[in-house]
């Protein structure tokens, strides 16, 4: 499974931070990091997620209040 952040979105609500230990405060930016993500586009951030974090990832990306979190399945499949 993978991530996707989508880092211009996120108002720093970190409700996210809650929920999968990946993302992490900032709050000099106002804004969650993502540990261990690639930049592939301008502020956007993607990672592979591991097996025992699946449940984390998919509750941070629900518990994000402007859908700034996206979950992908390995076909590539969005499934948050
Ligand atoms: S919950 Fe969403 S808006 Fe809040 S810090 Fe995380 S990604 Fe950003």
């Amino acid at each position: 499974m993978e991530v996707r952040f989508d880092r211009n979105t996120c108002i720093g609500m970190f409700q996210c931070t809650v929920e999968w230990d990946a993302f992490e405060e900032n709050t000099d930016a106002g804004k969650a990091d993502l540990a261990d993500a690639e930049e592939v586009e301008d502020g956007i951030f993607v990672r592979e997620i591991p097996e025992d974090a699946e449940l984390d990832a998919k509750f941070a990306a629900r518990a994000c209040p402007v859908d700034a979190i996206e979950v992908y399945d390995d076909e590539g499949n969005q499934v948050v």
